[in-house]
């Protein structure tokens, strides 16, 4: 097994945006990222960042008064397709894509697999599907469903590679345990954004907060139980810590 972690851009954000109980003014600058995982089943892509139209034209995507409070900062080389390039990969060579859910953010770049296979929960799909405006740039068209799994709730991807159903951040969200030599890493994806949102107390911006506090209960378990965090949104954690990024591997 092999993970590598995939920087895909910048927003510069109105930190109420994370946290909706803050008051509007306090601006953070949070990445985004994709995970890519070379497993005995091929390779698998959790998650593709933002869209090209993310870029260029942000308030036709997001909505004019959305745009001071998350302004993208996107550089033409930030698309996943370009971040493969430089792993010396092209779309064609992924074998499976699976999104933690279908926010702009971390399905935008499905428009780079038009012909891949992927794997979402059912009850993500079916929430996109009715609320177009919650996910604006929902890539998927109804002649794709022959090309989408869809998942009910934890599973196995390939061995050690395992989807964690966590909703509550959107209806259908998942995290993912991946097992490496040292020990499992817990990619949260949206379920936390960052260190200061893992907690029962700080949870960051859900559709759900019922649902969202049920799976922050698992995700502390499975932390407390060895798995490393890693948070989709966190601007210290790579430096703090010392993540290495792509095209590093983890193994
Ligand atoms: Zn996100």
């Amino acid at each position: 097994m092999k993970l590598a972690i995939i920087p895909v851009g910048h927003f510069d954000s109105d930190y109420s945006v994370l946290s909706p109980d803050a008051p509007v003014g306090q601006r953070v600058h949070i990445p985004v990222y994709t995970y890519l995982l070379d497993t005995n089943q091929g390779l698998i892509l959790f998650d593709t960042g933002c869209s090209n139209e993310c870029r260029i034209d942000p308030a036709g995507l997001l909505g004019a008064e959305m745009v001071p409070l998350l302004t993208p900062k996107l550089a033409p080389e930030d698309h996943i397709e370009g971040q493969l390039k430089r792993l010396n990969l092209t779309p064609a060579d992924i074998d499976l894509v699976v999104n933690s859910h279908c926010h702009f953010d971390h399905a935008g770049g499905n428009e780079a697999f038009p012909t891949n296979h992927f794997g979402i929960q059912k009850t993500e799909y079916e929430a996109a599907l009715e609320d177009r405006e919650a996910y604006p740039d929902l890539a998927f068209k109804p002649a794709d469903t022959a090309r989408i799994t869809l998942y009910e709730g934890d599973t196995d991807l390939a061995p050690g590679a395992t989807l964690v159903y966590t909703p509550g951040h959107t209806l259908g969200h998942q995290s993912l345990l991946v097992e490496l030599n040292d020990g499992p890493v817990l990619i949260t994806s949206d379920a936390v954004y960052t260190r200061g949102h893992f907690s029962l107390d700080h949870i960051g911006a859900s559709k759900s907060l019922e649902l969202a506090r049920a799976s922050m209960t698992r995700l502390l378990d499975l932390a407390r139980d060895g798995a490393r965090p890693f948070f989709s949104h966190d601007a210290e954690q790579v430096a703090q810590e010392g993540w290495k990024l792509a095209p590093y591997w983890y193994e």
